[in-house]
């Protein structure tokens, strides 16, 4: 019943744990770390991902992706190494979206040598591209929609239709998108990954993961996780809780903050490029309008020549430049010396991440402010002319 909800009244309500004691508003928060063992219908224990808190969180996880079952990670990277590893053996193979988060990409390249297990990068993002990339042994196609730092876009339906043609699991890297603007499942994905260090968390003071998928695939990727170890302490468990409370507002905020700083820096004349799928000029727009209910709250963007990239970003003196993104905050950084900066020169170039890319995670702060920001802060980077 409670999955019918509306997604505001999921974000509120759903997965509380009741306060049957004293009858309080909010969760209480169940700190122990150990728990009776007889006599109990479930032998609950912080590593099993089980906990009050981690088991209640999960159902509103499970109830935002339309998804059966939710289990909490204790990072991004730990939901999506554990799913991974949940679904590859030695002898396996996986088809990777060619543009990923850098992490993942840097998971896969230093981890699974280690462990036998195959790996192919699409050559670009159409369906045939995927199609090529799979093997007899192909047991997983991971995706990343809208992806990192380029906004580019899967078509969720295609490769999730090829995938079960060929009996293969997808898992989606959902963090981008949150939610709020995007369910994966309704599109016939499997599973849905999300770091919710960002917008789930949406404040820039918790790291954790989150995965959505159907009780059997979750049975499976239990099973690793409890061997692997990287579940949430309870603590950050009830934080993130109250954190996707306001998931909704603030989301629909950056979605139309987002929106008015991608038309201006795209008619702004010292901006080369903007990539947001909610601009008409984004390739996939059209798709996007398809798979996704709001834009998002990330864009980039390429200064033109006669700027310096790292001057600009030194100037601001109210968007912070600083790393991870999704706060309610306005933040900044340059790619190319964070999250791609453990790929090689001629990778970011291959993948169209230059060194004067700017990604830009819109905040819910007044877009006037942000926009007179922007403004100063070009002025102040021009090079000098020779
Ligand atoms: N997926 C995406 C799209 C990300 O941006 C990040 C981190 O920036 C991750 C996964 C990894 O998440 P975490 O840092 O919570 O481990």
């Amino acid at each position: 019943m409670k999955t019918k909800l509306k997604v505001k009244t999921i974000c509120t309500h759903v997965g509380e744990v009741e306060d049957k004691r004293f009858k309080g508003a909010i969760s209480p928060i169940y700190m122990s770390t150990s728990y009776q063992f007889d006599e109990v219908d479930v032998k609950r224990y912080p590593r099993y991902f089980n906990t009050p808190n981690q088991e209640y969180l999960s159902i509103k996880i499970a109830a935002l992706e339309h998804a059966e079952a939710g289990i909490i990670f204790a990072s991004g990277m730990a939901a999506i190494s554990t799913t991974f590893l949940a679904f590859l053996k030695a002898g396996d193979h996986i088809v990777l979206q060619n543009t990923l988060y850098g992490g993942t990409t840097n998971f896969i390249r230093e981890e699974f040598p280690k462990y036998g297990i195959e790996f192919t990068f699409t050559k670009g993002l159409n369906v045939s591209d995927f199609e090529d990339a799979i093997q007899p042994n192909t047991k997983l196609i991971h995706i990343e929609t809208p992806s990192n730092p380029l906004m580019t876009i899967t078509d969720m339906k295609a490769v999730a239709d090829l995938a079960k043609w060929k009996g293969i699991v997808t898992t989606i890297d959902n963090t981008f998108a949150s939610p709020v603007n995007q369910n994966p499942i309704d599109f016939g994905i499997d599973i849905v990954i999300h770091s919710a260090t960002k917008y789930l968390g949406g404040h820039s003071d918790i790291l954790a993961g989150a995965v959505a998928c159907s009780q059997e695939h979750m049975d499976k990727i239990w099973n690793v996780a409890k061997n692997l170890g990287g579940s949430l302490s309870d603590f950050m468990v009830w934080m993130l809780e109250r954190s996707i409370k306001t998931l909704v507002v603030r989301v629909k905020e950056q979605n139309r903050n987002a929106k008015k700083m991608a038309r201006y820096l795209d008619m702004h004349e010292d901006i080369k490029r903007v990539y947001y799928p909610g601009l008409k000029s984004h390739p996939d727009y059209e798709l996007a309008k398809q798979q996704m209910r709001g834009f998002g709250g990330m864009l980039s963007f390429e200064l033109k020549e006669d700027l310096d990239a790292s001057k600009f970003l030194n100037s601001l003196e109210l968007i912070k430049p600083s790393m991870s993104l999704a706060g309610v905050e306005s933040t900044m950084l340059l790619p190319s010396e964070t999250s791609h900066a453990l790929l090689s020169q001629e990778e970011r170039d291959a993948v169209g991440i230059s060194n004067s890319l700017i990604r830009f995670s819109v905040g819910i702060e007044s877009p006037k402010d942000i926009k007179d920001d922007i403004e100063q802060a070009i002025k102040q980077s021009k090079k000098e002319a020779n």
